[in-house]
């Protein structure tokens, strides 16, 4: 029997992720991840369903066709996969532009205009690209589909995505917000009116996705019409090393009192800022858990403004809804799995009528949709995100004849 699946692909500068799917079915049939790239300390590992993960045998200073190809390897030497035969190909590229509002066929054009907006993406567009490539290589005669992070917010305004910034920055340099997690924001919006028995185009949501980047969005009738995000994902909420909104004369003031170079400061704002920076501890939120229970300040400290800034996020995206919202949705590994992040946040919008209730938000999360307010306010649920998948049903949409 041979089995057709899709193949989604997340390249990073150093590192590939990969999953299969089956058509219709949000259980990836194996995953794999390979990091280190270009360098000799290269190493991955495949995981086929729950069973425990195997090695990928990596060339030393592969590059990501090396590596995507050390993976399938693994990949098919397992009796269940020996079959495997890629359908299709999904990639995740993080920016798209102007360009580009809903997921593409891959052609030359595409992938010309992937690459010219890398001032856009430094750390992304190129090994976006660079993924492309390799899996064209790879799977010459089958389909490929890019599916952008920035697609879904394309549908915000101008008042909205405009900064109060010489219009010629706009014109010349494309200086405006864009916005991130798209395709997460997207999913869960869809999951979670199926679950609550909304109609998609006719509803107010707000998603917060939480991981180790954090954006918030304004879904009004099933299109974003607000997020957190902006020009680059490093704008608006706190997240594990990138600080969010800082004032923007933060640089000019670094500069000159601390001595630092831009490079500097750009690297203080993404990697030891945020949950990192607050804390002095970690970015990694179940450490933080752990600390903020044994009272720990720092820890504590961090938590509250992350929830703080949270809440006022989502109160100022309510704008933008045109009126209070039907339901807040949490997810990403902090938004499905904290009942106290959840908890602090809708405490902070109890004006907006949210109330939590105590024993669902304890229980909710572990991989499954659940409400975790009291009926007598806006629902607030946890839906976990499926970012794999919805590229996957993307990349069907699109790439199957
Ligand atoms: P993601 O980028 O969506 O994988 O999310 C990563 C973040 O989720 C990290 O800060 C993790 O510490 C956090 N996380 C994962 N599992 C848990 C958990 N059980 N409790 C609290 N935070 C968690």
């Amino acid at each position: 029997m041979s089995f057709m699946l899709i193949l989604v692909i997340n390249c990073g500068s150093s590192s590939v992720k990969l999953a299969l799917f089956h058509h219709d079915d949000p259980n990836p049939v194996a995953t794999g991840m390979v990091d280190c790239i270009g360098t000799d300390s290269i190493s991955g590992s495949y995981r086929i369903g729950h069973e425990p993960s195997k090695e990928i045998h990596c060339p030393a200073n592969g590059d990501h066709a090396e590596a995507l190809d050390a993976a399938l390897t693994g990949l098919r030497s397992e009796p269940a996969l020996n079959n495997l035969t890629v359908t299709a190909v999904g990639h995740r590229i993080v920016h798209g532009g102007q360009k580009f509002s809903a997921p593409v066929l891959v052609d030359a054009e595409t992938l010309a205009a992937i690459r010219e907006l890398a001032p856009l993406a430094p750390v992304h567009a190129v090994p976006n690209a660079l993924g492309i490539e390799a899996a064209i290589r790879l799977f010459p005669e089958v389909p490929q589909v890019a599916v952008f992070d920035t697609a879904f917010h394309q549908t915000i305004e101008p008042q909205v995505y405009r900064y109060a910034i010489p219009e010629e920055l706009y014109r010349k340099h494309r200086i405006r917000r864009y916005g991130f997690h798209g395709t997460s924001h997207a999913y869960v919006a869809g999951e979670a009116a199926r679950r609550l028995n909304l109609e998609l185009n006719n509803c107010r949501l707000l998603s917060a996705h939480l991981g180790n980047g954090c954006s918030a969005t304004a879904i009004l009738n099933g299109e974003s019409v607000d997020t957190s995000m902006g020009l680059t994902p490093l704008e608006g909420l706190v997240m594990g090393t990138r600080s969010g909104n800082v004032d923007p004369n933060l640089h000019n003031y670094l500069a000159k009192e601390a001595g630092l170079k831009l490079e500097e400061i750009t690297d203080l704002l993404n990697r030891k800022s945020g949950l990192t920076g607050l804390s002095g501890i970690s970015n990694d939120f179940r450490v933080l858990t752990q600390k903020f229970n044994e009272g720990n300040q720092a820890a504590q400290l961090a938590i509250e403004v992350f929830c703080f800034r949270l809440a006022r996020e989502l109160a100022g995206l309510t704008v933008a809804l045109k009126g209070m919202p039907d339901a807040l949705i949490f997810t990403g590994g902090i938004g499905e799995n904290s009942p106290l992040v959840r908890a602090k946040t809708i405490t902070h919008l109890a004006a907006f009528g949210f109330q939590l209730d105590p024993d669902k938000n304890e229980t909710a999360g572990s991989n499954s949709m659940g409400i975790v307010s009291s009926p007598h306010g806006p629902t607030a649920i946890v839906v976990p995100t499926n970012e794999e998948f919805a590229i996957a049903r993307a990349t069907i949409a699109l790439g199957l004849p």
